[in-house]
C-alpha cells in the first residue's frame, strides 16, 4: 500500500521496501527504549517515562537532538509482538506511562500493538505536530496523552530549519484536533493521566517567532499545558547555520518567558542551565 499516512505524501510503497521522506519501510524500527526522567514533572513523576524512540523522522530538522536516529535512521527492526512486548517490559519496570516517541510514521503498526498489548499506564504520542489530522483521529482511542511541538510560526524558519514550508498550517490543525479530542485530567500525586502538553524550544535569534507561537497557544489552546523549552544546544547540522550555531542567550529567555507570563499560560518552564547535551539520550546499546 501506497504511503500518504504524513503532509508529505510520498506515494511510496513501503511495504515494497521503497522508502518515503521518513526513510522507513512498514516494519517498526526502534532505536531505543528505557525509563527517561527528563520529560516534564507530570510525565516523569517518580520512575521515569518509559520512552520508546522510533527510528526516522517526516521532518528534517538541522539542530536535532536525536539525529543519530532520526536523520541516520539507527534502530533495530522489530515486529508488533515484540513492540507489545516492550509495552509489557516498561510496565513491569514501573514505567509511569509508555511514551512513543516520534511515532507517526509506525502509526497503523503501533495501533496494532496495542491491540496486542494495552498496558494499564497512560499512553503518550510524542510528537513534532507533522501531521494529518485523519492520524491524530486513528491513533486518539489508542492513546491517552497527545504531547506536541509547535516548533514555529514562520513559513521561512520552518524551510531553513526542517525543510516543512507549510509547518504552522499543518501542526496548527493536527493539535486543534488533538485538543478536541482529549482533556486534561491528573491523578492525586500529579501524574498526568490524559490530556495535552504543547511543547515549545526556544531557538536563538528566532524571540520573535517564539513569542508568536505562544500567542497562538494562548488564543487557541487556552487549557493546554505549556511546555516552554530552554535546552537548546547546537547538534547535527546546525553549525552550518551561523544563526542557531549557539545556545539561547540568557535575554533571549527572559524576553520569551515574560510573553509566557504574561499571556497567563500554564504548565512546565525549563531553567536556562537545561541547555546541554546531557538532556540527549544516547541510542544503540
Ligand atoms: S510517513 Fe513517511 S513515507 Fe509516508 S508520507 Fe510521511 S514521510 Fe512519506
Amino acid at each position: 500500500m501506497k504511503c500518504n499516512l504524513c503532509p508529505r505524501k510520498c506515494n511510496a510503497d513501503r511495504e515494497d521496501g521503497s522508502l518515503g521522506f521518513c526513510g522507513m519501510p512498514s516494519q517498526i524500527k526502534v532505536a531505543k527504549w528505557g525509563l527517561f526522567n527528563f520529560e516534564e514533572p507530570c510525565i516523569s513523576l517518580n520512575k521515569g517515562s518509559g520512552a520508546i524512540f522510533f527510528s526516522g523522522c517526516n521532518l528534517a530538522c538541522v539542530f536535532c537532538q536525536n539525529y543519530e536516529i532520526s536523520a541516520l535512521k539507527n534502530g533495530k527492526t522489530i515486529t508488533t509482538k515484540e513492540l507489545a512486548d516492550i509495552f509489557k517490559q516498561l510496565e513491569d519496570m514501573g514505567a509511569e506511562n509508555i511514551n512513543l516517541v516520534t511515532p507517526m510514521h509506525f502509526a497503523t503498526s503501533i495501533v496494532e500493538a496495542i491491540k496486542i498489548y494495552r498496558p494499564k499506564i497512560p499512553i503518550i504520542y510524542n510528537t513534532n505536530a507533522y501531521e494529518t489530522e485523519s492520524v491524530i483521529e486513528y491513533v486518539a482511542p489508542y492513546v491517552d496523552i497527545f504531547l506536541p511541538d509547535l516548533k514555529y510560526y514562520s513559513p521561512q524558519l520552518s524551510l531553513k530549519f526542517s525543510n516543512a514550508k507549510n509547518y504552522f498550517e499543518v501542526a496548527i490543525k493536527a493539535i486543534k484536533k488533538m485538543y478536541e479530542l482529549k482533556t486534561n485530567k491528573f491523578a492525586p500525586n500529579g501524574k498526568m493521566l490524559e490530556g495535552i502538553i504543547i511543547r515549545h524550544m526556544i531557538l536563538p535569534l528566532c524571540t520573535e517567532d517564539s513569542i508568536k507561537v505562544l500567542e497562538t497557544i494562548k488564543q487557541y489552546f487556552p487549557q493546554a499545558k505549556v511546555s516552554l523549552m530552554a535546552q537548546y544546544t547546537p547538534m547535527f547540522k546546525a553549525s552550518s547555520f551561523k544563526q542557531i550555531n549557539r545556545g539561547i542567550t540568557k535575554r533571549e529567555y527572559e524576553k520569551v518567558l515574560n510573553k509566557y507570563i504574561e499571556l497567563g499560560l500554564d504548565g512546565y518552564v525549563q531553567d536556562l542551565s537545561s541547555a546541554s547535551s546531557c538532556f540527549t539520550p544516547k541510542f544503540i546499546d
